[in-house]
């Protein structure tokens, strides 16, 4: 069985588009029987979501085959036993929690939750460090520097955030995605695959395939989002076309 744990933001899509080669080489990767899993450490994309946008690209994906942090995070909150947190994200890292059964409330918070959150103002930071320093578990999910969209464009991503609620709080979190190995180990889980056989896919050498390599996977790097050359001895090509080709042949 061939299975790929593929990365989203600059791997299979920048912001609404979809990167070169990516539609023609997933399509062609799932009609060759393929399973394509997707890991992404954006913490707002919700499955259901994240499926709607990849169909409407014309790239396989069903809800199920979506692994985010924001999933990962409620699954971690629970094994936790963290009824009640304050979360620094976006709507669709808050919905995540709540469906889950979280409370989202900064009093009496067992856990801070911090991702990617555009609208975070200094009160919320401020609240995130004085809940950490009183006890409050600090949970990020991910610590991308950067988040790629359009035309090259690059934003900061959650790990800008998380850095500055450390420095306010003075403790280091405890992060849930790549290149910590949460996400792929759930779709090792899931599709009872050795290590060896997941080919772990993705645009940044210090989450995904850091990520690949801590948890045993081969890797392949894509140059479409944030790396622009192909270290010496690391598996990878342009864009996903080459992906293909090495898998199936051109
Ligand atoms: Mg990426």
């Amino acid at each position: 069985m061939r299975a790929l744990a593929l990365d989203l933001d600059g791997t299979v899509y920048r912001g609404s588009e979809a990167v070169t080669g990516a539609v023609e080489a997933l399509d062609r990767l799932f009609r060759a029987g393929c399973h394509l899993r997707y890991a992404t450490n954006n913490s707002a994309a919700q499955p259901s979501a994240v499926a709607a946008k990849l169909q409407g690209l014309g790239i396989p994906c069903e809800p199920v085959w979506v692994y985010g942090t924001g999933p990962l995070t409620a699954r971690y909150c629970a094994s936790q036993s963290h009824t009640r947190v304050f979360c620094l994200g976006e709507p669709g890292l808050k919905e995540t929690l709540s469906d889950s059964g979280i409370e989202l409330s900064d009093d009496g918070a067992s856990a801070v939750v911090v991702g990617i959150a555009r609208q975070a103002t200094y009160a919320d930071l401020a609240t995130a460090a004085r809940l950490i320093r009183a006890g409050a578990e600090f949970i990020a999910t991910n610590r991308d520097a950067t988040y790629p969209l359009e035309e090259g464009k690059l934003e900061p991503g959650a790990g800008a955030l998380v850095a500055a609620v450390e420095v306010a709080s003075g403790r280091a979190p405890v992060t849930l995605g790549k290149p910590e190995t949460g996400l792929v180990g759930w779709i090792l889980d899931d599709l009872q695959v050795r290590p060896e056989d997941l080919l772990v896919v993705g645009d940044r050498l210090d989450t995904d395939i850091e990520c690949g390599r801590r948890a045993g996977c081969p890797t392949w790097l894509t140059l479409t989002g944030v790396e622009d050359e192909l270290p010496a001895g690391q598996p990878g090509g342009a864009t996903l076309m080459e992906l293909a080709d090495s898998l199936l042949g051109r």
